[in-house]
């Protein structure tokens, strides 16, 4: 494909968002810049998020599951844990990854250059490189993405390595004794769980009534009883009011709803409160670009900033901040810019928890439903009754569908469970295709697999799942 060859298009930041955006490009025959500070194209996804964390949770998930094996009469010996060796595995499969989009890149002949960029105008970028050499390079479009960074909260700054960020935990310095994961949002449960795994002791304190703000209530509840037994505690309606060093450890003191303070002492502590936007760009202001109150750049549906030749996508421009959504974003930027019809308007962006077990939800939820007095059904099928579920002896999961009340479209999916990750773009694909609950009962599922809850939760919706008895009315 060729259709726009003579526009010359730089991407600030090689994430997810930044990286499928400049290969877009050159896939419709722009000339692409592509910069960012490391090696090869990546972004935090690659090197220190989405990745690193989930190679990590793949092994945390094995050592579980080996555990739980006793219950089948497999008896394995405790692991012996190598942490030298895992650290590599965890390099090794980021390096593949990073090294590979570095090919993609030089294949599609999009000019990576390892550096950093500050703005001189709306089209002049200057660019600093990784060898300190200075470059001002002109364009006629030029995309932000420069994604995000961990939130820092003042109180809990401590000029010591044993007080880590999301970045600092992924790095494996050891498995120490206790750890306390401040924030019980999604990064600091899937961190929370590594560690636990590796035989930490793991408190998480969340400020609000529950973990994974954002989610239906009842998909949480099932992972956090699972938690309650790996973790050490959980302590919800609780904040940390301050830290301090201590001997081997930081002590820290721990505020509850009720006014009550606890102090503790962890080997280690995580600050996982949620990200930043990287929005102060030197030079920034030299451009017409808008930045909202919260830190995100102002775009529009086409994710054109206030000046008409700069783009921005991803992270920098709000939340959801996630990887996906990112790089959607990036491939309609750049079709924009290509001139075809296009607009970010999805009707549904999936989040997932990759903690085990995991959830995962897109679309619209039971609590959005409730807080807009919206009239919704919602149709749940519990994983007891999928025999897949039972073959996994996980049967804690469940499959819901919100729908619409009067047209019977599918409106939301949430999902807990082993593989929820997976699942869930079933539904994402309903919503998109505007499914009815008739579409997905009436669609044959494979058995015996955990999809067919999704399935079942349409049937339940009619009152005729097979694996659910529901005694007639009257
Ligand atoms: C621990 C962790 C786990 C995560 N897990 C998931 C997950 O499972 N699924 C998911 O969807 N999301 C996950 N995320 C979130 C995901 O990483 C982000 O949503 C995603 O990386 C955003 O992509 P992006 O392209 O906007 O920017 P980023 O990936 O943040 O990349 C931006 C790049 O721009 C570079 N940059 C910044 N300023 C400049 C400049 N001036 N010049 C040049 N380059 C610059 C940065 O160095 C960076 O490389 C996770 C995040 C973390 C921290």
């Amino acid at each position: 494909m060729s259709d726009t060859p003579s526009l010359r298009i730089a991407v600030v930041g090689a994430g997810p968002g930044g990286y499928a955006a400049a290969f877009l490009a050159a896939d419709l025959g722009m000339s692409v810049t592509l910069i960012d500070p490391e090696v090869n194209p990546g972004g935090v996804c690659l090197y220190r998020g989405c990745i690193p964390s989930k190679a990590l949770l793949h092994v945390a998930k094995l050592i579980a599951e080996s555990d739980q094996a006793k219950d089948w009469g497999i008896e394995f010996a405790a692991p012996k844990i190598d942490l030298n060796r895992l650290r590599s595995f965890k390099e090794n499969v980021v390096k593949k990854l990073t090294g590979g989009l570095g090919v993609l890149s030089k294949q599609r002949k999009v000019s990576f250059v390892q550096g950093r960029a500050a703005f001189q105008n709306s089209t002049t970028l200057n660019v600093t490189k990784a060898d300190g050499s200075q470059e001002a390079l002109s364009f006629d479009r030029i995309i932000i993405a420069t994604g995000s960074r961990p939130a820092v909260i003042p109180t809990l700054k401590l000029d010591t390595p044993r007080m880590m960020d999301s970045t600092g935990a992924l790095d494996l310095p050891d498995t120490p004794g206790s750890l306390l994961v401040v924030g019980g949002g999604y990064i600091g449960l899937e961190l929370g769980s590594v560690y636990a795994a590796l035989g930490t002791r793991v408190t998480v304190v969340e400020m609000l009534p529950g973990l994974l703000p954002g989610a239906d209530r009842d998909l949480v509840l099932p992972l956090h009883k699972r938690l309650e037994k790996m973790f050490e505690s959980i302590l919800l309606n609780t904040t940390v009011a301050a830290v301090k060093e201590d001997g081997n450890g930081i002590r820290a003191s721990l505020k509850g709803q009720d006014g009550s303070t606890q102090e503790k002492i962890f080997a280690r502590v995580l600050v996982s409160v949620g990200r930043k936007p990287n929005s102060e760009i030197p030079g920034l202001e030299n451009t017409q670009v808008k930045v909202g109150p919260k830190g995100f750049i102002q775009v529009n549906k086409q994710l054109q900033t206030d000046d008409a030749s700069i783009y921005a996508i991803g992270d920098v421009v709000g939340e959801p901040m996630l990887a996906h959504k990112a790089s959607h974003e990036g491939r309609v930027a750049v079709e924009a810019i290509a001139g075809h019809k296009v607009a970010f308007e999805p009707n549904a962006i999936p989040a997932v928890v990759f903690t085990d077990p995991e959830v995962a939800w897109c679309g619209l939820t039971e609590t959005q439903a409730q807080n807009d007095n919206r009239e919704v059904k919602v149709a749940k099928f519990p994983w007891a009754a999928s025999g897949r579920a039972i073959t996994l002896d996980r049967p804690e999961g469940m499959t819901k569908l919100i729908l619409d009340l009067q047209t019977e479209r599918v409106l939301g999916v949430g999902i807990v469970g082993v593989g929820a990750g997976e699942l869930i773009a079933e539904g994402v694909l309903a919503i998109e295709m505007a499914a009815l609950a008739k579409d997905i009962a009436l669609t044959i599922h494979p058995h015996p697999t955990l999809s067919e809850t999704v399935m079942e939760s349409a049937e339940v919706f009619y009152g005729t799942s097979t694996h659910i008895y529901r005694p007639k009315r009257g």
